[in-house]
């Protein structure tokens, strides 16, 4: 399969969690205003998210090596400095979200967070042997100046606190992370949830596999722990799974309150749980 045919696939699988038709990762997108100082910055397939403040800003995944001018001209666009993002955060190293970290940490000088399990996949720029995806990953560019964030750490800018919720499964080193925002209509708990979907190839079995033989425990704590996050507005990994542009839809008319949907997290783990059921049924059938 040629990688531009492979890419497709891998984007078309990633993105269907519960069947919506995935778009092009760096299908066009306008960046927009979510919330209390938060904006979409990304592409229309992988999120990126810019939270800002007068103390400088926080940027939330770096979207496919073709997304990263685009995200860059849409803090532009915006009205701020790329130079001005102090860290960029990542959900998980795959190059949908990660492709592009390089290039936005040249541009803007951030300090780049992750796990200790992602870690040496961004700075190596080579795919984890325990991905559940490994050997269909691409090699991404390698990532200068990559730090680690524990379990529950705040990650702290002028008055920004954006707190690390670990989330692996989908690969080994996946990190949910959550922030309050805040405008006249109120404090809101942000969400930016990581992939939740029970995904392996070439053979990788989430029902037990020596690559990765937490994958099916650490996944199912994932669910639940997204399931159980305080959230008022959810912006998930790929937006469309989360619902995100439905809502933008309704912001013309309603403002920043179209975002708000309690039980936008718990649906979204939801259908995280439902891969996972599916993708173990398969791999059960699979044996027989
Ligand atoms: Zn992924």
């Amino acid at each position: 399969m040629s990688a531009k045919r492979l890419i497709l696939s891998l984007s078309l699988t990633f993105a269907c969690p519960h069947g919506a038709l995935a778009a092009d990762w760096d299908a066009p997108q306008d960046p927009f205003p979510i919330y209390g100082g938060s904006y979409y910055v990304g592409p229309q397939g992988v999120a990126s998210v810019l939270i800002t403040s007068s103390k400088g800003h926080i940027l939330i995944d770096g979207g496919t090596p073709k997304s990263a001018q685009t995200i860059i001209e849409h803090v532009r666009r915006l009205g701020f400095k790329p130079e001005d993002i102090k860290y960029i955060l990542v959900s998980h190293a795959h190059v949908d979200h990660a492709g592009g970290v390089a290039q936005l940490q040249r541009l803007s000088g951030a300090t780049v967070l992750t796990s200790p399990a992602a870690q040496p996949v961004l700075e190596s720029g080579k795919p984890d042997r325990g991905d559940p995806q490994f050997g269909a990953l691409p090699d991404m560019e390698p990532v200068e100046n990559v730090k680690t964030v524990r379990d529950g750490e705040i990650v702290s800018v002028g008055p920004l606190a954006v707190k690390a919720n670990y989330t692996p499964g989908h690969t080994r080193g996946g990190i949910s992370w959550t922030w309050t925002a805040q405008e006249l209509a109120g404090a809101m708990q942000m969400v930016y949830a990581d992939s939740l979907n029970a995904f392996g190839l070439h053979g990788f079995r989430y029902s037990g596999d020596a690559r990765y033989p937490e994958a099916k425990a650490d996944i199912e704590r994932s669910i639940a722990r997204v399931a159980a996050l305080p959230c008022d507005i959810l912006v998930s990994a790929h937006p469309e799974a989360g619902g995100l542009f439905e809502r933008h839809a309704r912001q013309a008319n309603e403002g920043s309150t179209a975002f708000i949907d309690r039980d936008a997290s718990r649906r979204y783990a939801d259908d995280g749980r439902q891969r996972l059921e599916k993708t173990l049924a398969q791999e059960a059938a699979a044996r027989k």
